[in-house]
């Protein structure tokens, strides 16, 4: 009986959103089609160019330091879990390295000043 009722609400709920979808008009529709579109392009665009910087750093390193593919994969990876999570996305507050302790105090050195609050001691 609940899940008749529950049917029955979801069908109106549909219906509502359905109505609510034929009531916008077709030239709201392609203006809303067409931002989308854009917004798209801009992301690719900038998608790119982060690929392009990614590709070119990544060659340097290799290039110039010795660095391996391998090393920087395992890098990746070690980012990425800094969140708990393996996910292939990036948590910023959590991608920062991990707080370091202070050689004055054994005080933890806060990432966001680089220097410890507690005696002064700066870390460049
Ligand atoms: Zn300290």
């Amino acid at each position: 009986m609940i899940d008749l009722l529950q049917d029955l609400m979801q069908d109106r709920r549909i219906r509502h959103i359905q109505d609510r979808v034929d009531g916008i008009s077709t030239s709201s529709k392609m203006n809303a089609t067409a931002a989308a579109r854009e917004v798209t392009v801009e992301l690719n665009q900038r998608m790119n160019k982060l690929l392009l910087t990614n590709v070119a750093l990544m060659e340097l390193l290799i290039e110039k330091t010795g660095i391996t593919e391998d090393d920087i994969a395992k890098k990746i990876s070690e980012v990425d879990l800094r969140d708990g999570k393996e996910d292939g996305k990036l948590n910023a507050r959590a991608a920062l390295p991990p707080a370091k302790d202070c050689p004055e105090c054994d005080a933890k050195i806060c990432r966001d000043f680089n220097r410890c609050l507690f005696c002064g001691y700066e870390d460049v």
